[in-house]
């Protein structure tokens, strides 16, 4: 598999950190600090969502991404608008989701690529003697016995009652130790805040009825989300009629991104 957040990055200046934890750093992230961090840290931050209206139950959903690789058409969108929805930073590196393109030869080898995250898409294959392509779309997948929580020293990093794996930025030191235990490559070291980041399945969005914007502007629908324990839900709905698998469940991380009809190339 392609790692698209493990490229070296420079290291932190004390000022970057003292700016930030002192709350002066402005921005979209600085907003979801205060909306995350004015709890304790650990464990005991599994709390309601912070944007949720009085009504919302965080205890009541437990959220899931389903994803359909034979949709999944290589477009970029989806990467592109996690981008502007949550401020990642522009680089080439930085990705909260990303796109890969598997081409398996007739001889069996398969090549990954995922050029910028295939933000732009994939250019033509040129090779002749291709079997087949296609497009696996990737993200955090909100382990529920996710090891990048369990390596936090100071336990910024955390699972909310309704199932999304977050980061408190205000407690994170930037240590890195969660962006090595992640055995999926989702997490990376934010340039400018020095502190980790990753998916949240757009949890500012979820307590308001919407969905991640990924989902959101897929053209194909290849991305399905929805809460689990809802039998009614798109994402329910559609892992019963589908075969899916996770990512690596050798590993016992449990994901909750499941991959419908996924090729055996694809960890
Ligand atoms: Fe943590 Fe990685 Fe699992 Fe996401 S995919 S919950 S970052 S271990
Ligand atoms: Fe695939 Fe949908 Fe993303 Fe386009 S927007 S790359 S079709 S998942």
């Amino acid at each position: 598999m392609s790692d698209q957040n493990s490229q070296p990055v420079p290291e932190a200046t004390p000022l970057d950190r003292r700016k930030f934890l002192s709350g002066s750093f402005s921005g979209p992230l600085a907003l979801v600090t205060l909306l995350q961090g004015a709890q304790p840290a650990g464990p005991s931050q599994a709390e309601d969502n912070p944007d949720a209206t009085p009504a919302y139950k965080a205890s009541e959903q437990e959220y899931a991404m389903a994803v359909d690789p034979d949709r999944c058409i290589g477009c970029g969108r989806c990467v592109e608008a996690c981008k502007a929805e949550n401020d990642v930073p522009r680089e080439p590196f930085y990705f909260r989701t990303w796109i890969e393109r598997y081409v398996v030869q007739s001889q069996g080898e398969t090549q990954v690529s995922s050029p910028d995250g295939g933000i732009a898409g994939f250019p033509p294959v040129q090779e002749s003697g291709i079997l087949r392509t296609f497009f696996v779309p990737k993200l955090c997948n909100q382990c529920a016995n996710p090891p990048c929580v369990q390596v936090c020293p100071v336990g910024a990093t955390f699972t909310t009652q309704d199932g999304v794996v977050l980061v408190d930025h205000e407690y994170c030191i930037g240590c890195r130790y969660c962006i090595q235990a992640c055995p999926y490559g989702a997490r990376f070291l934010h340039p400018v805040t020095r502190t980790a980041e990753k998916c949240t399945f757009c949890y500012h969005r979820l307590a308001k009825g919407l969905v991640p914007a990924c989902v959101e502007v897929c053209p194909t629908q290849a991305r399905i989300f929805g809460d689990s324990r809802l039998r009614a839900s798109p994402l329910s709905r559609f892992m019963r009629f589908n075969r899916v698998r996770v990512l690596k469940p050798h590993l016992n991380t449990e994901p909750r991104v499941y991959y419908a009809n996924l090729d055996g190339e694809v960890e």
